[in-house]
């Protein structure tokens, strides 16, 4: 299987990339801030909790992500592999997909990890925050909230990937089809 870990701050591109990593090497995207927002929609007991998290910019609960993940995955079990967008956000996260997919046979092949410096971030997320409606694209002191959480919590998970020597990085400015090029330079070479 190919499973890649799809890595960045807020604003980085990952969803973009995504759309067009799935199509090309067939894989399943599985977005936690997608499936979260699809629970708030549906306002299901999980997305009405996780929201209150949401709004502020702050991370969902370790254990509701990680069930919710896990989920997911057994309700794939043909897929060729998959393409984890905002997931693992935290070392804990790492550390039980790491397990999850142990025990169904396979592995991570790679994270890719996408760099754009927080400027371009804000602006990027200030602009999105336009079109997608979504409330932590528009106010400003959340979108700089979501920056300081994944410096704090999630960068870390850059390390954990790279003692397992399977951190690639990829630069995350220029158009969608530069950024998308280098990633699939990046798979090809492992695949
Ligand atoms: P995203 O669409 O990836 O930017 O995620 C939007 C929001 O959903 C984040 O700011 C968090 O509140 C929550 N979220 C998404 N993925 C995770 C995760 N892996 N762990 C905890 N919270 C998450």
């Amino acid at each position: 299987m190919l499973n890649i870990v799809l890595f960045g701050p807020p604003g980085a591109g990952k969803g973009t990339q995504a759309e067009k990593l799935l199509k090309k090497y067939e894989l399943i995207h599985l977005s936690t801030g997608d499936i979260l927002r699809g629970e708030i929609c549906a306002e299901t007991p999980l997305g009405i909790e996780a929201k209150k998290s949401m709004d502020k910019g702050e991370l969902v609960a370790d254990e509701v992500v990680i069930a919710m993940m896990e989920a997911k995955i057994d309700a794939n079990k043909e897929a060729k592999g998959f393409i984890f967008d905002g997931f693992p956000r935290t070392t804990a996260q790492a550390e039980a997909l790491g397990e999850m997919l142990h025990e169904k046979g396979t592995n991570i092949t790679c994270m890719l990890a996408l760099f754009v410096d927080d400027d371009e971030l804000i602006k990027r997320l200030l602009l999105r925050g336009k079109d997608s409606g979504r409330a932590d694209d528009q106010d400003q002191s959340v979108i700089e909230n979501r920056i300081s959480v994944y410096n704090k919590e999630t960068a870390p998970v850059i390390d954990f990937y790279d003692t397992q020597n399977k951190y690639i990085s990829i630069d995350g400015v220029g158009s969608i089809d530069e950024i998308f090029a280098r990633l699939c330079v990046a798979i090809d070479q492992l695949i």
